[in-house]
């Protein structure tokens, strides 16, 4: 077949640095791919949420076409005639005075890390090159060498250092261990508000007020990675917004640049990420002008409502279906909107193993930390087909 042609090419000429499922995907609409073979799959990933609108949406696509034919880019030596519409949109939809746009979702945890500890520096007076940042246990929040130098997950790490230091990690979901942990040195609490990689683990209620109180009490920056939780995925824009919590620093990436491209940012207000001056941080592709048509059509999408309320009404449906299946393959199920970890009984098999068998049935997921499925549908999925992927899940784990 010539996907599995495709596949091995695919392998032989790229660094093992991902174990892809084995399919080629050649075209996608909505919450169909379909791969050089023709098969058709349910995309229950979204490209791990940077495809909240689906693949192709056509407010989207439109944007990206007209920008191709007008300006690509300028570095931001130039100002362009996309960006105050972008940056002034993304700032309102945030409620913060400044956007710093970058590229990738490392990128802008890598500027909030730096502007926190700049902001420690001018504006609470922590003594130079001494500012803590605080990190979760748990936590993921991209690839570069500082930030796998704060995870705790061994095939992140181990190999990559030496590391950056300046960073303390307490146990995620613990107030207690959060406020010990805070020193006069302390700069930011750096919070994923549910950690997706880690299996999409929702924090215990009251959590993230905590976290805001204790930030406030402490003179300390609550920067949200919303990157993977943010842009509608919980039936929310943000997922802070679930406890009317607003962090100093909205830290934003994947859905943001549509599934289309790469489009990450930094939102706070003027006091925080006015620290900031000419020749101290920058990107040459950041906030170029295909990305802010995009990201602005993006905003456009969220400031509707109807995806943040796709993602609530077909999240009590994947929450129902899914915990009808604990104790029949499955040994516990968290969801948040259109959101879910799923963790799969070990005398079923590996995540990977179920996964396996849901692509060879048409349905694509992928696992994480060996036995757990994380389902995260394009936001436009249909309720016929999101139940017809669940359908196939309780097949596979043998539930039906
Ligand atoms: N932060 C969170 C919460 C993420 O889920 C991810 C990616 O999965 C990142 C940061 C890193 O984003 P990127 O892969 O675009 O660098």
């Amino acid at each position: 077949m010539h996907s599995r042609a495709e596949f091995e090419r695919a392998e032989a000429h790229t660094a093992h640095n991902y174990h892809p499922l084995p399919v080629v995907v050649a075209h996608a609409e909505g919450a169909w791919m379909t791969d050089v073979d023709g098969r058709r799959f349910l995309d229950l990933l979204a490209g791990y949420s940077a495809l909240n609108f689906g693949h192709g949406h056509p407010s989207l696509l439109a944007a990206a076409h007209s920008q191709l034919d007008q300006l690509t880019l300028t570095s931001r030596a130039f100002v362009h005639d996309r960006f105050a519409d972008f940056t002034a949109a993304l700032a309102e939809l945030c409620g913060k005075d400044l956007v710093l746009p970058m590229n990738t979702g490392a990128e802008a945890v890598e500027t909030a890390i730096k502007v926190a500890r700049k902001w420690g520096y001018e504006v609470k007076g922590v003594p130079a090159d001494t500012a803590e940042i605080i990190v979760m246990s748990g936590n993921f929040h991209g690839r570069t060498t500082t930030i796998v130098g704060f995870s705790d997950d061994p095939d992140a790490r181990d190999g990559f250092g030496p590391f950056t230091p300046g960073f303390v990690t307490v146990p995620y979901g613990d107030l207690a261990a959060l406020e010990a942990a805070i020193t006069p040195r302390t700069v930011a609490v750096l919070v994923e508000p549910i950690q997706g990689e880690g299996g999409v683990v929702i924090p215990p209620e009251g959590y993230l007020r905590g976290v805001r109180e204790l930030c406030t009490q402490h003179q300390v920056l609550f920067a949200a990675d919303e990157i993977q939780a943010g842009l509608g995925r919980t039936g929310t824009t943000f997922a802070c917004d679930h406890e009317d919590v607003v962090p100093d620093l909205y830290v934003l990436g994947k859905a943001l640049g549509g599934g289309i491209v790469p489009v990450s940012a930094v939102v706070a207000d003027r006091d925080v990420l006015g620290v900031l001056k000419p020749g101290q941080h920058g990107s040459t592709f950041g906030g170029n002008p295909l990305a802010c048509a995009v990201g602005l059509t993006v905003v456009e999408l969220l400031r509707t409502g109807e995806f943040q309320a796709r993602a609530t009404d077909l999240g009590v449906l994947l929450r129902s279906r899914l915990e009808a299946l604990v104790g029949h393959g499955v040994v516990g199920v968290r969801t948040r909107g259109l959101w879910a970890g799923v963790d799969i009984d070990p005398a079923i098999g590996t995540g990977r193993e179920v996964c396996e068998a849901l692509m060879a049935r048409g349905v694509l997921a992928k696992d994480t930390h060996g036995s757990t499925i994380r389902l995260a549908p394009p936001l436009v999925v249909s309720p016929e087909d999101l139940s017809w992927g669940l359908d196939q899940l309780a097949d596979v784990v043998g539930a039906s």
